[in-house]
């Protein structure tokens, strides 16, 4: 929601949703219909966001939305994050990364690349204004990149994936971070095309007998930028934010009938690690709306500790719930859009 344009201490979370076109095997009516700019009406019922793209909307499109404001808001110090919710094939890689023959071969070059490498475009671009734009501040940016997955509560390095079960560790000066997690500095839109081959490629995908593609880790894909110039009495100062870029796991439930042993457990936890960024969002959202405090269960999962210096306070959030307008996905893009509907 926003506050009126009174600054910047709009803590809501912007949803919008994205709707992919039917797949190939996917047959019938489309069951959802966009009605206006951010409006949708699904078998009757009408759901109202902050943005609503449809088929129609170009990547270029989203990264309008949501990307070009990423940036600016990182750049104006605050930390900033883009989700990405839905069940799995509603098209959340796409949008976050994507279309998925181009990821591993030439990123940079495809119109339906998705939002990180336009990210850092522009971000890159952005930089360079500002330190041209002050000079005699002898204003410098320098960005870290780092790059994991959170699967079955366990965090891996995608940059180093010898590295797993990585340790969340708390520091009163740095804040929560994972200890021994890569971290590459990056200069051009090179290092971080490496960076994302590099990532996506370590990437694990879980198979059961339901569904064998299936995603069932959040990958992250975070950048620290910091920059330094000097103020008026001649000592440096710094500023430091993040900006993070989430592909959740699938939101469908995790079924529990038929698994056993470990596979039971990865389901719980999958479910579970969900069901808390949910919970958790629709805090922060009440929180913003009403000003009262309470009590934010960040430890409650491990994506929700990490993140947590980006999820509360001064952060800007940003949900895209995906979905597909096909009649056979009728439950989870209802339950999709109540999801979208509750962090609002
Ligand atoms: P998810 O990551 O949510 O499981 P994907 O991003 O892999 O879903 O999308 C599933 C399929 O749909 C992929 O083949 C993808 O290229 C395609 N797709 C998703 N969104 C769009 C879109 N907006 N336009 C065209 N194709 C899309
Ligand atoms: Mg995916």
């Amino acid at each position: 929601p926003e506050n009126g344009g009174c600054g910047s201490t709009d803590t809501g979370v912007k949803v919008i949703v994205r709707m992919r076109p039917l797949s190939n095997n996917e047959e019938g009516e489309t069951i959802v219909q966009k009605t206006s700019g951010d409006s949708l009406s699904m078998l009757g019922q009408q759901f109202t966001f902050d943005h609503v793209a449809d088929v129609k909307s170009t990547q270029i499109d989203i990264f309008q939305v949501v990307g070009a404001p990423l940036v600016e808001n990182c750049l104006a110090g605050f930390n900033s994050s883009i989700f990405a919710y839905g069940q799995t094939g509603s098209g959340k890689t796409f949008t976050i990364w994507g279309p998925a023959n181009t990821l591993l071969e030439d990123i940079s070059s495809s119109n339906e690349q998705g939002l990180t490498p336009r990210v850092f475009a522009r971000l890159f671009s952005r930089i360079n204004e500002e330190q041209n734009k002050h000079v005699d501040k002898q204003l410098m940016y320098q960005c870290r990149c780092s790059f994991l997955e959170i699967y079955n509560e366990q965090i891996t390095d995608l940059l180093n994936p010898s590295q797993r079960n990585l340790h969340l560790r708390e520091d009163i000066k740095t804040g929560v971070y994972v200890e021994n997690l890569t971290e590459e500095t990056i200069c051009s839109m090179k290092d971080v095309t490496q960076l994302l081959k590099k990532g996506l490629s370590n990437r694990r995908t879980g198979s059961t007998s339901l569904n064998s593609e299936s995603s069932r880790s959040h990958s992250v894909f975070t950048c620290v930028v910091e920059s330094s110039c000097k103020s008026l009495d001649g000592l440096r100062c710094f500023k430091t934010s993040r900006m993070n870029l989430v592909d959740l796991a699938g939101s469908e439930r995790q079924k529990l009938t038929g698994a056993a042993g470990d596979r039971l457990k990865e389901a719980g936890n999958i479910n579970r690690s969900l069901s808390q960024l949910g919970n958790l969002i629709n805090i922060l959202a009440e929180v913003s709306q009403t000003g009262k405090q309470r009590h934010i269960p960040y430890r409650d999962s491990k994506l929700t500790f990490l993140l947590q210096e980006s999820l509360g306070g001064n952060a800007k959030l940003a949900m895209i719930c995906a979905i597909s307008p096909a009649q056979s996905c009728k439950n989870e893009t209802f339950s999709t859009l109540r999801f979208a509907q509750r962090a609002k």
